[in-house]
């Protein structure tokens, strides 16, 4: 039987129906032998999550206010928990030690991972699990990095101890002194994936409250198809491009040791959810996977007749980019021109000093400056080598009446990225959509 390591979110564990459906989910299969757990997350519009309420506890202590009653309320969320679940008194203990170190001054850092801390002592109760305390075995050197290997020896060395076991997601310690370091936040994906790869599983199953990836914004395409399956590759290429997956670290241990990684929704048990793979499934029909985008970029496009003969024109202008600190997206060029597309958050302030540092320097012809530019990922390992699929997305961008400011295909040929204007940007992905959405492989 194969092992399977499961993390539920926020939303998974935040009161007791949840937790309920949470303990029939691990119990349902005996290979799901570990279980990751975040703090308790939002149980309704407008509800504060526990990891925010510690971290105000913390604010308010340090200026000197009083945060006893903030703390009460973190308590009285579990005491009301584990008393429907029959679990009286199981954190008694752990509230009081708690208290004492936020009275004698505990870390921000300590204090913001109490809440996995005390949910994971909880859930190990009710599920009658062992408990393991990541702290002694996910490792952070001295800058707050991630001490990678260091934490898959520890944390397999002792994971092997247990058949069964939960482990509280979002923090570990650091590895000279000791004391509590946390993951930015939602960090407790990051700790699914370091569990999964120590103990060798066979699936990292990340619940939630959603099934899995949309092939597109939901808040621009009506009812969007799932993603049953998806590369790393291409996660990150729309992940990149504004579509709001996964923790970005959280990806590497999984990816490193080959785990695929399974988005399931804790409220749909049934539905299969997403699978992200190491590589994109041969037999799949879809050819494009998803499509994401943002707003907001600048393009500057600099023409100087016979740039294409002289040299060092493109690697002056981006150690001008370099000396303002500003990172490029892409570099469309024509024979004579060269286009920087760069975000308007990185260059805004900016702006005016860059182009006058590439006048100076350069001498171009002319330069223009085009604000407010959306880019549009269409994503998928499926076009590549499959005929007429730039036509289709083209025809489809064109029929929409979306005029198309920038084209750039890389080499991979797994992405297409087309610039238009901000206000073209809606009805462009949904273009995009219709075009692929039924489309598929000849
Ligand atoms: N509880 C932490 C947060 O709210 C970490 C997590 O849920 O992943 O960010």
């Amino acid at each position: 039987m194969g092992i399977k390591v499961c993390k539920f979110g926020g939303s998974s564990v935040a009161d007791v129906i949840q937790l309920k459906k949470t303990k029939e989910i691990v119990l349902a299969d005996a290979s799901r032998r570990f279980v990751v757990v975040s703090a308790p997350g939002k149980r309704f519009d407008g509800d504060t999550k526990i990891t925010d309420l510690l971290y105000l506890c913390k604010t308010h202590a340090e200026h000197g206010l009083p945060w006893d009653q903030l703390f009460d309320v973190v308590v009285d969320r579990f005491v009301a928990v584990s008393h429907k679940l029959g679990l009286d008194d199981t954190l008694d203990e752990h509230f009081d030690k708690i208290r004492k170190n936020l009275e004698t001054g505990c870390s921000s850092d300590y204090i913001a991972s109490r809440g996995e801390y005390l949910n994971g002592v909880l859930i190990a109760a009710l599920l009658g699990f062992d408990f393991v305390d990541p702290q002694e075995y996910i490792l952070f050197g001295k800058r707050g990095e991630l001490l990678i290997e260091e934490t898959d020896k520890a944390l397999s060395q002792e994971l092997e101890k247990h058949e069964n076991a939960v482990i509280p997601g979002f923090y570990g310690s650091d590895i000279k002194t000791g004391q509590v370091v946390t993951f930015s936040r939602g960090g407790s994906d990051v700790t699914g994936a370091l569990v999964a790869r120590a103990v060798g599983a066979d699936v990292y199953e990340n619940w939630t409250d959603v099934s899995g990836f949309l092939m597109a914004d939901p808040r621009i395409v009506e009812n969007p198809k799932p993603i049953r399956s998806i590369s790393y590759k291409e996660l990150r290429e729309l992940s990149y491009m504004g579509a709001s997956v996964l923790h970005d670290e959280a990806i590497y241990p999984a990816r490193v040791a080959d785990i695929p990684i399974n988005i399931r929704n804790t409220n749909r048990p049934d539905d299969e959810g997403t699978y992200i793979t190491a590589h994109h499934d041969p037999n799949s029909e879809e050819i494009v996977t998803g499509i994401a985008g943002s707003k907001d970029f600048t393009v500057i496009a600099i023409y100087k007749s016979l740039m294409s003969t002289g040299k060092g024109f493109v690697r002056k202008v981006l150690s001008i980019l370099e000396d303002y600190d500003i990172n490029f997206e892409h570099l469309p060029s024509g024979i004579d021109t060269l286009s920087v597309v760069v975000s308007n958050e990185y260059i805004s302030e900016n702006l005016d000093k860059v182009i006058c540092a590439i006048k100076q320097q350069l001498s171009p012809d002319s330069i223009d400056v085009y604000k407010d530019i959306a880019l549009i990922a269409t994503v998928g390992q499926g076009m590549t080598r499959e005929r007429g699929v730039s036509a289709k997305l083209f025809t489809a961008l064109a029929e929409a009446d979306v005029n198309v400011r920038m084209i750039d295909q890389g080499s991979s040929e797994m992405n297409i990225i087309v610039g238009v204007e901000n206000a073209d940007f809606e009805r462009a992905i949904r273009a995009i959509y219709q075009a692929f959405s039924n489309a598929s492989k000849e």
